[in-house]
C-alpha cells in the first residue's frame, strides 16, 4: 500500500459540513456569519506522550481527545479537523485501530476530518482542530477577577496514577488500575461544559500539565492570585474512593498528575447557581476548589484553611 491508498483508505471520507476535505491542496471552511474560529494543535510523540504498547483504538481517541479539549477550555464548538502522521511504516492493523478510535470520537462531537499530512518516521501524531465561538465570546485565561471562585470539572490525579503503575513506581489492586487506565489512555475532553460556560465563567484552561500549573497560566494571564483548598482537591482523585493512596503522593497527583484533561475555570460568587446548571446541562460533575484574589501567588490551604508550605510542580517538557 502507498501513502495515498492508505489516505484514502483509512483518512477520507465525503465532506459534511467542510466545503471541501480531503484530497485538494487545501480543505475549504465557511464560518457561519457573526463566528470566530478557534484553532489550536497538539502533539504526541510516542516514548514521551504514549507508550509504544498502547491499544492503537485508544490512542486514535486521544490524539483528538487532547485537541478537543482545547476547544473545550475556549468554549468553542468543534468543527473540524486536520491531522498530520509520521508512521515508521505501514501496520495495517494498527492503522485500522487507530482510525477507529479516531473516527468514533470525531463523529461523537461532530468534527470533521478535512485534511493532514502523512510521512514516514518515528511514529509522531499531530492534530489541529477547528472550533467556532460566537465573536467575542471565547472563554480566556485572562479573565479572572478577584473574589471569584475557581472550579474543576471531572477528576484529577487518576491518570498519574495509571502511569506510575506502568512505570513500576506504584502498585494498586487491579479494578483501580483499570479505571485509572482509562482516565489516562481515553480522556473525555469537556465541550460540553466549556459550551454551557459561555457567558458564565470569566476565565478556563483545560488541565494537561497539572492543576497547579495550568491554574497558574490563568493566574499569569488575569494578574491575580489564588487560594486553594487541599481537602477539596484530595477529593478530586476518583480512586480514592477504593484505594488509599500515601497522604503526600495523594495530593501530589491531583495537583501536578498531568493528562487530566478537565477543565480549571473560575466564575463569580454570584453566578454559583448558573455553574452549577452547567454542570447539570453538561452531565460533568464540578467542584469549587478555590478562590482569585488580588494579591498574585498561589497559596495552598490545609484542612484547618492554613497556608502550607509545598514544592509540587507541575509538567514542563523542558524543565
Ligand atoms: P500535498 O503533498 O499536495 O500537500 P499530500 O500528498 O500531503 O498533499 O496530501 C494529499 C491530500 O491528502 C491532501 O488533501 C491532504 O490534506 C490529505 N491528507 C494527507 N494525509 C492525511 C491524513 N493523515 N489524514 C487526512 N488527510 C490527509
Ligand atoms: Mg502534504
Amino acid at each position: 500500500m502507498g501513502e495515498f491508498d492508505l489516505i484514502e483508505r483509512y483518512f477520507t471520507r465525503p465532506a459534511r459540513h467542510a466545503v471541501l476535505g480531503v484530497g485538494d491542496d487545501c480543505a475549504l471552511l465557511a464560518p457561519a456569519s457573526g463566528m470566530q474560529l478557534a484553532l489550536s494543535t497538539d502533539m504526541l510523540v510516542e516514548g514521551r506522550h504514549f507508550l509504544s504498547t498502547v491499544n492503537p483504538v485508544h490512542l486514535g481517541h486521544k490524539a483528538l481527545a487532547v485537541n478537543l479539549s482545547d476547544l473545550a477550555a475556549c468554549g468553542a464548538r468543534p468543527r473540524a479537523f486536520l491531522l498530520s502522521l509520521a508512521l515508521p511504516r505501514i501496520d495495517e492493523v494498527w492503522l485500522a485501530g487507530f482510525a477507529q478510535g479516531l473516527w468514533a470520537l470525531a463523529d461523537a462531537f461532530g468534527c470533521e476530518l478535512i485534511g493532514g499530512d502523512t510521512t514516514q518516521g518515528p511514529l509522531n501524531i499531530s492534530i489541529t482542530v477547528v472550533g467556532e465561538t460566537p465573536q467575542g465570546q471565547a472563554l480566556l485565561r485572562s479573565g479572572a477577577q478577584a473574589g471569584d471562585d475557581i472550579y474543576v470539572s471531572g477528576h484529577l490525579g487518576d491518570a498519574r496514577v495509571a502511569l506510575e503503575v506502568f512505570r513500576g513506581s506504584l502498585s494498586v489492586p487491579s479494578s483501580v488500575f483499570n479505571a485509572a487506565r482509562i482516565r489516562m489512555e481515553q480522556p473525555t475532553p469537556r465541550v460540553a461544559l466549556g459550551l454551557a460556560l459561555r457567558g458564565i465563567a470569566t476565565a478556563a484552561a483545560d488541565i494537561s500539565d497539572g492543576l497547579l500549573g495550568d491554574l497558574s497560566h490563568i493566574l499569569k494571564a488575569s494578574q491575580v492570585g489564588a487560594t486553594l483548598d487541599s481537602a477539596a482537591a484530595l477529593s478530586l482523585l476518583a480512586c480514592a474512593t477504593e484505594f488509599e493512596l500515601p497522604p503526600s503522593k495523594h495530593l501530589q497527583f491531583v495537583l501536578t498528575g498531568g493528562d487530566d484533561y478537565e477543565l480549571v475555570f473560575t466564575a463569580p460568587a454570584s453566578k454559583r447557581a448558573e455553574v452549577h446548571a452547567a454542570g447539570l446541562i453538561a452531565l460533568t460533575r464540578l467542584t469549587r476548589i478555590g478562590q482569585i484574589c488580588a494579591e498574585p501567588g498561589l497559596t495552598l490551604l490545609d484542612t484547618d484553611g492554613q497556608p502550607m508550605a509545598h514544592n509540587f510542580v507541575s509538567f514542563d517538557h523542558f524543565a
